[in-house]
């Protein structure tokens, strides 16, 4: 089922791979359980000017999350379980999480709530 949700995931991952690429990577970490590409990046200029984005301290996209120069304690273990929620709902999750943010807001958003809740980092307000 993993690599059947890897396989399903690829169209994200390779998003996050082209993102990793225009967010100046500086090195990179293999995990396992859930599979992860950990790309640390040294910017994320190309955020920024999305409102409410400007304080991004990570990002995942399939199975890429990208750790940025501002990263907190558990950031990553937060990360990791928004890949868990993609694999648990291949394909269709980013719809369903773009869907959760709309209706709720980011912080209210059931994925974000899990994932905070799980990793145990703080969200800090803009
Ligand atoms: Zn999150």
């Amino acid at each position: 089922m993993v690599f059947i949700a890897f396989i399903l995931n690829l169209p994200y991952t390779i998003i996050g791979l082209v993102l990793a690429l225009l967010s100046l990577p500086r090195s990179i970490d293999v995990h396992t359980k859930p599979f992860a590409l950990i790309i640390h990046v040294r910017s994320f200029w190309w955020l920024d000017w999305v409102p409410s984005h400007k304080g991004v301290r990570a990002t995942t996209a399939g199975n890429v999350a990208l750790s940025g120069p501002k990263l907190l304690k558990n950031d990553l273990e937060h990360e990791l379980i928004h890949i868990e929620q993609s694999n648990r709902e291949p394909l269709i999750h980013p719809f369903l999480y773009f869907w959760e943010s709309f209706r709720h807001g980011y912080r209210k958003n059931k994925y974000e709530v899990e994932a905070y809740e799980k990793a145990g980092n703080v969200y800090l307000e803009k």
